[in-house]
């Protein structure tokens, strides 16, 4: 299995050359030269399997350079019980008729973002050992991703990962959740400035080439290769437990902003298993929503972002969008690299004459979810099914009820918990999410924080002196 660009400038590497890239040499993204096939009787043979095995096999199709002893090793630490607090990793919990949801949340910071978080730090880790060198990662978060990789990262061995912070800007929910991990190789930085001050030194440092190369920084971001394919194994896990039946189609509801969970879904329908519908929701940002309603896809500017109640959806413009497209665009690197040209140029591109084929040849339908939607959506499930959920699955849940169909089942993606959402829980329902068991101490454990002012050369000179041995 080899990897190319999606703007064809790139020689075709393996998965373990990618892995640690952001983009490609060409500015493009790392895609497989073709998708693997799934034939319906090794679907059936996959039944029996448990979580960890299941993403051993899945993920043998995309990584070949890695034994698969030592995959199946790296899988099993990933979705190990004590990592993800539910017996089956991903449990599927009916909600009501046809439509359940698929619990991603069961991770160490309660949202999917862990799902391939968990495997990319044990694959880094390996990588990194085999080739005995060191990486410091850099990011800046405003809570959720940030926390994510600090938790997959944490006590892995020549890995040191840096994380910048608005001070006094984040939840307190939030805050206990990074500053309270006491490894070493994590450094919590709060900086005396707001988000885009935090983003803003990140991308001063990392685009200081001598300091990036000499201190060999990383990033654990999005667009990252081997969390799409990571992702890719819940939803042939889903459709395991939601059938009983060889081909029996089911449908995906996905809360999407970055288009990185429901691309995944895209490629794992590509590969063959029986998804009828993939139906992508928004909140308020509907950059995605309107692509696929008119075919124009059209980015906006941080002033016309919204901040809204499901923020970790609050998006300018869809990082993996460019992957899809590669393929609707009959896998033309020519015609990928003219269209970003073009929305370099213009800050949009127009492919309404494909719209007939979104839905037809793809599966792919949309749909918008305010607020009110929001509120509406939680306090109806709960009243409903005693099931609480959160702001993001529940613009899932909203938009999914406008695309199910009798006997076809519906799984949402459940996102997040509603733990970490407390606030607009409290609105719907007017009471507060309940905090699951082993993180009611949270708040009271002592925290592990470095506040510094937003300065560029005071980041340097702590990563500097903190850096992976
Ligand atoms: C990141 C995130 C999303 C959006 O996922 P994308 O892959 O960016 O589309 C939705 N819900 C929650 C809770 C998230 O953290």
């Amino acid at each position: 299995m080899k990897y190319l660009s999606t703007r064809g400038g790139m020689a075709p590497l393996p998965f373990c050359a990618i892995l640690l890239e952001g983009l490609a040499p060409d500015g493009g993204l790392a895609l497989p030269e073709s998708f693997p096939q799934v034939s319906a009787q090794t679907l059936e043979a996959w039944r029996a399997l448990d979580y960890p095995a299941l993403a051993t096999e899945v993920l043998s199709l995309f990584i070949d350079d890695i034994p698969r002893d030592d995959l199946a090793r790296l899988t099993h630490a990933a979705y190990a019980p004590g990592v993800f607090d539910a017996a089956d990793v991903v449990p599927l919990k009916p909600l009501y008729g046809q439509t359940s949801l698929l619990g991603l949340s069961q991770g160490p910071t309660l949202a999917f973002k862990d799902m391939a978080m968990q495997f990319l730090g044990q694959v880094f880790e390996y990588v990194l050992d085999k080739r005995q060198v060191t990486l410091n990662i850099l990011g800046a978060t405003s809570g959720d991703t940030g926390s994510a990789a600090e938790y997959a990262l944490r006590g892995k061995k020549g890995i040191a990962v840096f994380m910048l912070s608005p001070h006094g800007r984040m939840s307190d929910f939030q805050r206990a959740q990074m500053y309270s991990l006491q490894d070493p190789n994590i450094h919590n930085l709060a900086l005396k400035g707001v988000f885009d001050e935090c983003q803003d030194i990140v991308k001063a440092l990392a685009g200081d080439l001598d300091f990036k190369s000499a201190y060999r920084l990383g990033a654990v971001n999005s667009i990252n290769w081997a969390r799409i394919a990571a992702q890719v194994v819940y939803y042939f896990w889903g459709w395991l437990r939601a059938t009983s039946q060889s081909g029996q189609q089911v449908s995906f509801a996905v809360p999407s902003g970055n288009f990185g969970n429901i691309l995944s879904g895209h490629i794992a329908r590509e590969m063959g298993l029986p998804i009828r519908r993939l139906v992508l929701a928004t909140n308020e940002n509907n950059v995605l929503e309107e692509f696929f309603r008119t075919g124009v896809y059209r980015p906006r500017s941080a002033a016309q972002t919204y901040a809204t109640s499901s923020p970790s959806m609050d998006i300018s413009r869809a990082s993996n969008f460019e992957r899809f497209v590669f393929d609707l665009m009959g896998r033309d690197p020519d015609r990928v690299a003219q269209l970003w040209k073009q929305l370099a140029q213009q800050g949009e591109f127009d492919l309404s004459e494909l719209r007939p084929q979104f839905e037809s040849r793809y599966g792919f339908v949309g749909g918008i979810s305010t607020h009110a939607d929001r509120l509406q959506t939680i306090k109806s499930v709960y009243d409903r099914s005693g099931t609480l959920i959160d702001p993001h699955t529940a613009d899932a849940v909203k938009v999914a009820a406008a695309h199910a169909e009798p006997g076809v089942p519906m799984l949402v993606l459940e996102t997040a918990l509603p733990a970490k959402f407390g606030e607009t829980i409290q609105e719907a329902i007017g009471q507060p999410a309940p905090v699951p068991g082993h993180l009611k101490d949270l708040a009271g454990l002592p925290q592990r924080v470095r506040v510094m002012d937003c300065d560029v050369a005071q980041v340097r000179d702590y990563i500097k002196a903190h850096a992976a041995a």
